[in-house]
C-alpha cells in the first residue's frame, strides 16, 4: 500500500493512510473514483483476467461472510430473496458509487441478470467486483453453485455491463 500511496499526486495521496494495513480509506468516506482506479490498476498489474476474477472472489466472500456471522447474516438467510435483493440493489448502490445506475432482474426461479448502466467511474476490477459481490450476497442468501457469465462491458466496447447469474 505504501508504495502505491508514494506514486499518487498529492491530493489523492492525502486521501489514503500508507501506515495503515492493507488498503485503508482515510475518515472521509468519499473518495475520487480517479483514486480507486489507481489503486485498481496498481492492484491488477501483470494479473490475467482469470486472476483477477479469482482475487475478486475471495476479497467479496471474506467481507461478506465477515458481515454475515451476525443476527444480519440469519436475517440475510432467512428474509431476504434474490427478488427483495433485486428491488434494494439501486438504493444500495447509490450508497457505495456516484456514478451509475444498477438494476437486477430475477428472470426465473435460478437466474438473475445484472446491468449497470452510466457508468462514469467503471474500471474492469470494479466490474468484476461488482458481479463477485453480488454471487457473495446470493450464496448468502442461500443460493447454491452460483455462476456468472459477463454479457457485455463497457471495458469491451459495450454501452453498459451486464451480467447473467445463475444458481441451484
Ligand atoms: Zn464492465
Amino acid at each position: 500500500m505504501r508504495s502505491i500511496a508514494q506514486h499518487l499526486p498529492d491530493d489523492l495521496r492525502a486521501c489514503l493512510d500508507p501506515d495503515a494495513p492493507g488498503i485503508r480509506l482515510l475518515a472521509s468516506s468519499w473518495y475520487p473514483a480517479r483514486l480507486a482506479h489507481l489503486i485498481l490498476d496498481a492492484l491488477s498489474e501483470g494479473l490475467t483476467e482469470q486472476q483477477i476474477q479469482t482475487m475478486s472472489r475471495d476479497a467479496t466472500r471474506d467481507i461478506v461472510k465477515r458481515g454475515t456471522s451476525s443476527i444480519y447474516g440469519f436475517v440475510l438467510r432467512r428474509l431476504i430473496t434474490p427478488e427483495m435483493y433485486a428491488l434494494s440493489v439501486a438504493r444500495l448502490w447509490r450508497q457505495w458509487h456516484d456514478t451509475g445506475d444498477r438494476e437486477v432482474r430475477v428472470t426465473s426461479a435460478t437466474t438473475a441478470q445484472s446491468k449497470v448502466l452510466r457508468w462514469g467511474g467503471h474500471h474492469p476490477v470494479l466490474c468484476t467486483i461488482t458481479i463477485e459481490t453480488m454471487c457473495a450476497v446470493f450464496e448468502a442468501m442461500g443460493c447454491k453453485s452460483v455462476t456468472w457469465q459477463r454479457t457485455a462491458c463497457v471495458a469491451r466496447g459495450a454501452k453498459e455491463c451486464a451480467t447473467l447469474l445463475e444458481w441451484k
